[in-house]
């Protein structure tokens, strides 16, 4: 079924915004226009998936507002066309997964709550994204079996950088993490992985979100 019209035309809108915000890969843009924003969202909210900001999905949990989900996509491919493996740590409504999949090879991702994971899994079947795998597991611990990855993007905020997603990335991988406390100032984080134990750390925006939680939610 395409897309009603309005939606069209307020998918056109956020695009326009987003290059004036400063948004400039091709590749992240385009799958922008091509992504159903209002199908990661509820009825009641999906009138307003084209706002600039970040949206409830329930459960307390939000999906972040299109300029921060493009940002953390540009800073994960740095300035690369694609990657070839990708870690996304906390699923959500799926949006940001759905954005990742064509600009990988296989996109991986993984959430607490067990309810997400199989709502982002239909959301993903429906919408023909057939390179994304999902699981239900503590994103602290990254998902070592599929290591390494080109890039792990994390959406949401723990207060340190976990060891364990530093040691998934690959030599030249990155690592895009909301850091700092609840509430607080948190610091959009890039590390990437030199080689070895040899690891580069800048900063980046100000942002605000949801904590990093540990355990399922079954
Ligand atoms: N990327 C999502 C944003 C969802 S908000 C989207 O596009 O909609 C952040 C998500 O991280 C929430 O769903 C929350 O349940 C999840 N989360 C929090 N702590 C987690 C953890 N330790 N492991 C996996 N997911 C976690």
């Amino acid at each position: 079924m395409s897309a009603p019209r309005n939606y069209q035309w307020a998918r056109k809108a956020l695009l326009e915004r987003l290059v004036e915000q400063g948004i400039s890969h091709p590749g992240v843009l385009d799958a922008i226009k091509a992504t159903p924003r209002e199908q990661f969202l509820d009825e009641a909210q999906s009138v307003r998936a084209y706002e600039d900001c970040a949206l409830p999905i329930g459960q307390g949990q939000t999906l972040s507002q299109p300029l921060v989900v493009a940002r953390m996509t540009e800073l994960a491919l740095n300035g690369k066309p694609r990657l070839a493996k990708v870690l996304e740590i906390g699923t959500g409504s799926g949006y940001q997964a759905a954005i990742l999949a064509p600009l990988c090879g296989q996109a991986f991702t993984v959430e607490r709550i067990a309810a997400f994971v199989e709502q982002a899994r239909a959301r993903h079947h429906a919408l023909g994204l057939l390179n994304i795998r999902h699981l239900c597991r503590d994103g602290f611990q990254g998902w070592p079996s599929q290591a390494p990855f080109d890039a792990i993007i994390t959406t949401a905020a723990p207060e340190q950088i976990p060891q364990a997603l530093l040691e998934q990335l690959s030599p030249g991988g990155r690592l895009v993490i909301p850091v700092g406390m609840q509430g607080g100032i948190q610091r959009l984080t890039v590390v990437t992985r030199i080689a070895g134990q040899e690891y580069k750390t800048q900063e980046h925006d100000v942002v605000s979100f949801v904590p990093l939680l540990p355990g399922l939610v079954r």
